[in-house]
């Protein structure tokens, strides 16, 4: 099995799960991050037409508030027969009570003479003192005025703090008393502050404070003077001012407040009616910016939440799909190399995965088998050619040292089997002996006959010396009409006798055959094997050349030339 390779990649599983995880949780933050902007907006629009509408509402509540209060303080001082019997008079006296009673927060209402003396006054407050250095009655001698909240002076000591338990502030109304064409007075009320608080309190429902909708009082100079929650005089000391908003005009923007927390903020400048009570407030609403975008924060909750759930699922998914084609990837791979290493009856087993690794397998499956089939085949014929070329080489051996007219064996075979015969003589201590054998005059049968008639009386030698010699005695073909035997176990004598006996039986029994042939036989021999080969048969040589000398048709043993 061959090793993988060392930087093996993750697997298809761990990849798929990466991706599809990492696609959805990327979808999901960018739709949340859309979805809340969207959100944010919308709900700044809506949450800040709310503010608007509730600074503009008390706004104009305030407006028609200080201009009500001063049109009474008007109308009263310039009726000149309530003031016939002048400043004191019990008509003027009722007149002053009618002006506390408009309002449950006039606490005071009194009129003074040219000089700045009290003439009269509700509950006869202040009888008597002179107002001459206070503003209102400065402005009042000149005409209608409203005067700006300011902190109770005379009064501040004989009157009870205000609901909040904040020191008592004023708004003054003050106008000129007429008779008869002359000022002969100045009437004036103190109004406690507790009413900036009441109407507002009239103009914003309660479902408006309970989602923390505020409403506040600037003044001309942008300082706090109205706050909810009896918070007026301690913003007022913190030196508290108009919240730069930079939004446009009838819009609401998100504002870092001085407390440091960010409110959606409106604002709306006091709708007055007239000069007079053109205060020059600005009224302004905020609602908590977590408040108002608690929905977004949640929904964007609730989104990113959905959006990894369907991550982790989405992930699951891919993962389980991608295991089932990962397993059917790594039973083709086994299945490949079981192929690949030949094991029995291995073959591509069918993906189930999906259509694509169905077709894969199929495709590899006939791929395999066809590779399969042409190993078989070629292993076929590499077993068929090698039985053919053992069968080639062998027969090659066999005509190398065969002889082909004769089927004996040839001068290259002889020569080994010489040496072997003389070894085994030696070892034994026996005698062995050589017989050469030369066909008489042979050249006159091919010159006579032809060829192929020399060629049979070959033939017919070879199967006369076979069948005439002992089954131990070997007979080789040494070239020509030359032949050679090897007697084992055989000395001169009997060796030579063998001869006289071969010489006869050819002569006898080849007379029929085109005349018949003879052969001339040399014999030599040694008693135990102590001799080189090619000295044996010089010496059978040597006599055959003696039997030829000697007349042919006959045999002769090697005797040393003395
Ligand atoms: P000698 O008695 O002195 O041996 O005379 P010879 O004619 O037998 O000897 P020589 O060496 O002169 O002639 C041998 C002849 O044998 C010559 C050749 O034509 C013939 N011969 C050799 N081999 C073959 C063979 O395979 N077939 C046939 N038909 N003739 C062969
Ligand atoms: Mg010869
Ligand atoms: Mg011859």
């Amino acid at each position: 099995m061959p090793d993988r390779p060392a930087n093996t990649p993750p697997s298809l599983t761990v990849q798929l799960t990466i991706v599809f995880g990492t696609l959805v949780v990327l979808a999901s933050i960018a739709t949340t991050w859309i979805l809340s902007d969207m959100l944010r907006g919308r709900i700044r629009a809506d949450a800040g037409r709310s503010l608007i509408f509730a600074a503009a509402a008390a706004s104009r509540t305030l407006a028609n508030g200080l201009h009500a209060n001063a049109a009474v303080v008007g109308m009263i001082a310039s009726r000149e027969a309530l003031w016939g019997d002048g400043l004191a008079s019990p008509e003027a006296r009722r007149a002053l009570e009618l002006i506390e009673a408009t309002q449950p927060t006039n606490l005071w209402v009194g009129v003074a003479n040219p000089q700045g003396r009290v003439a009269a006054s509700t509950r006869d407050i202040l009888h008597n003192e002179s107002v001459a250095e206070r503003p209102w009655f400065q402005n009042g001698q000149r005409s209608l005025y409203v005067g700006d909240v300011h902190p109770a002076k005379l009064l501040a000591t004989l009157l009870p703090p205000d609901k909040n338990n904040e020191p008592l502030r004023f708004l003054d109304y003050s106008a000129p008393v007429m008779h008869e064409g002359r000022i002969i007075g100045v009437i004036g009320v103190h109004t406690s502050w507790d009413w900036a608080g009441e109407v507002i309190d009239t103009v914003l429902p309660a479902e408006a404070r309970a989602a923390g909708i505020e409403v506040f009082i600037f003044d001309r100079q942008g300082d706090v003077i109205y706050a909810p929650g009896g918070q007026s005089r301690r913003l007022a000391d913190a030196g508290v001012r108009l919240p730069a908003s930079g939004q446009a005009p009838g819009a609401a923007a998100v504002v870092r407040w001085h407390d440091g927390a960010d409110y959606l903020t409106a604002t709306s400048p006091l709708a007055a009616h007239d000069r007079v009570s053109d205060l020059g407030w600005t009224i302004v609403a905020r609602e908590p910016a977590a408040n108002a975008f608690a929905a977004v924060a949640d929904t964007t909750r609730s989104a990113l939440l959905i959006g990894l759930l369907t991550a982790l699922v989405g992930s699951l998914l891919a993962g389980v799909a991608a295991r089932r084609f990962g397993a059917d990837l790594m039973r083709m791979a086994r299945a490949a190399r079981d192929v690949e290493s030949g094991a029995p009856g291995a073959r591509i087993p069918m993906a189930t995965s999906s259509a694509e690794m169905q077709t894969l397998a199929v495709a590899l499956s006939s791929m395999t088998r066809r590779l399969v089939d042409a190993r078989e085949d070629l292993e076929q014929q590499v077993r068929q050619r090698t039985l053919e070329l053992e069968a080639a080489n062998a027969e090659l051996g066999h005509q190398a040292h065969t002889d082909a007219l004769t089927g004996l064996p040839n001068r290259r075979m002889f020569d080994p089997l010489l040496a072997r015969a003389l070894a085994d003589a030696r070892r034994q201590k026996r005698s062995l002996s050589v017989l050469m054998i030369d066909a008489d005059h042979f050249k006159q049968i091919n010159d006579v006959h032809g060829h192929a008639v020399g060629d049979e009386v070959l033939r017919r030698l070879t199967a006369l010396l076979s069948t005439n010699l002992r089954t131990g005695d070997v007979v080789a073909r040494l070239g020509g009409e030359e032949f050679a035997a090897i007697l084992p176990d055989t000395d001169t004598a009997t060796a030579l006798q063998v001869a006289h006996e071969l010489v006869t039986v050819i002569a006898r029994d080849t007379r029929g055959l085109h005349g018949g042939v003879t052969v001339s036989i040399g014999v030599a021999s040694c008693s135990d094997g102590l001799i080189p080969t090619d000295e044996l048969l010089r010496r059978a040589d040597q006599a055959l050349y003696q039997a030829k000398a000697e007349g042919r048709d006959t045999a002769r043993a090697y005797h040393p030339i003395e």
